[in-house]
């Protein structure tokens, strides 16, 4: 089948008052088909965020996207109007973020701005909008749903809040659903409850979903493909099911070793030390070399090209490239 999202070369660019340039997201290039949950990882300030308010072009100023592709089911995004964008935000493409308070009115009740969403896409009538919000928050899980719909978003729970974002960004039926972080202000039950409710709502919709977190756990019980950003470029893109090879990104071995796990004790837990470089500031070379355990001289040169290593799994590393390290070792 064709990718629901094609993003091609994508760069977005921060212009900063000094005149250096943020390159925030620096020319990165995925695809995600029906169906398919794509994981976004990297700790914060890699860029997995912007890449997510590019696709839905929400990227605020003094933030651009400068050049390279989205494209939605074949339609090339990036020409069209803002009027044009806005007809397909929340019904073709929809994002739910960490913090629902944020992305919820609190003067308006549940109830009215899903039916919003309904009245503005789908063309519903009043009526049939607050019978498909109630149908919509039952199948996300809510209880009492004939009640919550008149009830305001300080009134429920974090979960609860979480899961009637997650009825908004389906109402409409998209075929991309963006959640970022969508569990990580949630306690662990709860986080389980939400992903496991978006694994469900995307095999029911037959919806691809870019799951953007910075746990590479979530990653591998959730996620069929994996893409690791750092440094406003993704580093490693690699089937889930490769993540516990051998053959991995630096950076990746790095996250892996950060994860808690039962016969690990905690104080025994790798972390990579140091942080990411801001997007103004990355070092000549390999992004990651300031804080590598296998930096060579050459990674503080030039930027790695991403390499084949395997069928669908790629990595940009000086220690992956193909037919170099016999010249120059
Ligand atoms: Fe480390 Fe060099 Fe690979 Fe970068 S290119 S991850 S610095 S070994
Ligand atoms: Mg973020």
């Amino acid at each position: 089948s064709n990718p629901v999202l094609t993003v091609d070369h994508l760069q977005t660019h921060f212009h900063m008052e000094d005149n250096q340039t943020a390159k925030a997201v620096d020319n990165i290039s995925f695809s995600i088909f029906p169906g398919e949950t794509v994981a976004l990882v990297g700790e914060s300030g890699s860029g997995k965020s912007m890449t997510a308010l590019s696709i839905m072009q929400l990227v605020a100023k003094p933030g651009r996207i400068v050049d390279g592709s989205i494209s939605l089911n074949g339609i090339d995004l990036l020409p069209l109007t803002d009027k044009e964008m806005t007809a397909i935000r929340g019904k073709e493409m929809s994002m739910i973020f960490q913090e629902p308070m944020t992305a919820l009115n609190p003067v308006f009740t549940v109830g009215n701005q899903i039916s919003e969403v309904l009245r503005k896409h789908l063309k519903l009538p009043k009526k049939e909008a607050r019978d498909k919000t109630i149908n919509l928050l039952k199948t996300v899980g809510i209880p009492r749903a004939e009640s919550v719909v008149d009830e305001y978003p300080h009134q429920l729970s974090g979960g609860m809040r979480q899961r009637v974002m997650i009825a908004m960004a389906i109402s409409c039926n998209p075929n991309l659903l963006i959640a970022d972080e969508p569990t990580t202000a949630l306690d662990v039950t709860m986080q389980a409850q939400i992903l496991d409710l978006l694994k469900d709502m995307k095999d029911k919709y037959q919806m691809a979903l870019l799951l953007i977190t910075h746990d590479l756990g979530i990653v591998a019980e959730y996620a069929d493909r994996v893409l690791v950003m750092y440094g406003g470029q993704i580093v490693e893109e690699s089937p889930v099911a490769k993540l516990v090879e051998s053959n991995k990104h630096p950076y990746t071995k790095g996250l892996l070793e950060s994860l808690p796990s039962m016969d690990v004790e905690v104080d025994r837990l790798g972390t990579i030390k140091g942080t990411v470089p801001p997007a103004h500031q990355f070092p000549i070379g390999c992004r990651f070399s300031a804080r590598c355990p296998y930096v060579m001289d050459k990674c503080r040169e030039v930027t790695p090209a991403m390499e084949k290593v395997d069928s669908n799994h790629f990595i940009r590393c000086y220690l992956y490239e193909k037919g170099v390290s016999e010249h120059d070792s």
